[in-house]
C-alpha cells in the first residue's frame, strides 16, 4: 500500500511507553490481575474458571463482559498513561502507517455516511505498549487489537504486528491495514446501532447463541474492511500483493485455523469470528463490491 508521505489522521493518540504495570484497579480492592489468555492474543481460549471469574467481575462492576470486541476481556484499569500526539511525520514508520490507514478509513466512512444523510464521527485510535486503561477495562497487549464501544476507541499495541507476521503467518503492510480497517468497522457498527443491538440481545442468550451472533458481527467488520480495501484501490493506492496479504491474514486468523494451530482440535460452536473461508469470503465481498449493502451478514446463511 502506498502510504509514505500521505496525510495522517488527527485522531490517533500515542500512549506508548508511558503505561505498564498494574498500579490501580477498579474497585477490586487491591492489585489488578490478569485473566489468563493462553498468551495467544486472538483466539487464546479462556478456561471455564476464567470465564466464571469474568462473569462474576462483570456482574460486580456492572460491565457487560462482551462489551469489548476482539480482545479477550480486561478487568480493572491499567495505570493511567499519558496521551501524546504522534511523533512528527517521518520519525516513526509504524505511527505514520497507522495514521495514514486511519485517515483513509475516515475519508471512506465520511463519504458513505454523507451519502446516507449521516455524519461520521471518527473513532479514536490509541497506540499503547504493555497495559493501559480503556473504557472497557484493562487493555493488555496480549489481547490483540480491539474496539471498545464505551469510549469509541480502537486500542492497538504495535507489537501485535510482529505477532501477526511471525505467530500468525500473516506478513505485509496490508495485513496490518486490514486489522485496523476491521476494528474501525466495529466503530461503524457502533455508530449505526448494530453493536448496541448486539449488546442488548446477548443478555438473554446462551453462550452458543452469543458465539453465533458474534460471528455475524465479526464477518460484517471483515466486509467493511473489504470496502475500505476497495476504496484504497479506487484511490490508486494499492500495490501488488496487497489484497493477497489481506486474504492471507483473513485465512490465518480464522477461528478454525487458530484452533487447529493452538489446540489441535476444532470446535465450531466456540467460534466467535468465523472460519478462514468465511472471513476471506466476506472481506472479498466488500472488496469486490465496495457496497455496504453487500455486507448484510445477519440475514441468511453465512
Ligand atoms: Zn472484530
Amino acid at each position: 500500500m502506498k502510504w509514505r508521505g500521505r496525510k495522517r489522521s488527527g485522531n490517533v493518540v500515542d500512549r506508548r511507553g508511558s503505561g505498564g504495570g498494574f498500579g490501580r484497579s477498579a474497585g477490586l480492592g487491591g492489585s489488578g490481575f490478569r485473566i489468563p489468555t493462553g498468551g495467544g492474543g486472538r483466539g487464546g481460549g479462556l478456561g471455564i474458571g476464567a470465564i466464571v471469574i469474568i462473569l462474576i467481575i462483570g456482574a460486580v462492576l456492572g460491565i457487560n463482559p462482551l462489551a469489548l470486541l476482539d480482545g479477550s476481556l480486561g478487568t480493572g484499569t491499567g495505570t493511567g498513561s499519558v496521551s501524546r500526539p504522534l511523533p512528527e511525520a517521518g520519525q516513526d514508520d509504524l505511527a505514520d502507517f497507522v495514521g495514514v490507514v486511519v485517515q483513509d478509513t475516515e475519508d471512506l466512512w465520511s463519504e458513505v455516511f454523507a451519502a446516507n444523510d449521516m455524519t461520521y464521527d471518527p473513532a479514536t485510535v490509541i497506540l499503547f505498549t504493555g497495559t493501559d486503561s480503556s473504557g472497557c477495562g484493562l487493555a493488555d497487549a496480549r489481547m490483540g487489537p480491539f474496539y471498545c464501544p464505551a469510549d469509541q476507541s480502537v486500542y492497538i499495541d504495535l507489537s501485535f504486528y510482529e505477532q501477526l507476521r511471525s505467530q500468525f503467518g500473516a506478513p505485509g503492510d496490508f495485513a496490518q491495514a486490514y486489522v485496523i480497517a476491521h476494528e474501525v468497522g466495529h466503530h461503524v457498527q457502533n455508530l449505526v446501532g448494530v453493536l448496541p443491538e448486539y449488546n442488548r440481545a446477548i443478555r438473554t442468550m446462551g453462550q452458543e447463541e452469543v458465539n453465533a451472533y458474534s460471528v455475524r458481527i465479526e464477518l460484517q467488520a471483515d466486509c467493511y474492511a473489504g470496502i475500505w480495501a476497495n476504496y484504497v484501490g479506487e484511490e490508486n493506492l494499492l500495490e501488488d500483493g496487497d489484497i493477497e496479504e489481506a486474504i492471507n491474514a483473513a485465512e490465518q486468523i480464522g477461528d478454525d485455523a487458530i484452533q487447529r494451530r493452538t489446540q489441535g482440535v476444532v470446535i465450531p460452536k466456540t467460534f466467535t469470528h468465523g472460519t478462514s473461508a468465511q472471513r476471506q469470503d466476506w472481506f472479498s465481498r466488500g472488496y469486490r463490491s465496495g457496497d455496504v449493502s453487500q455486507c448484510d451478514t445477519f440475514s441468511g446463511a453465512i
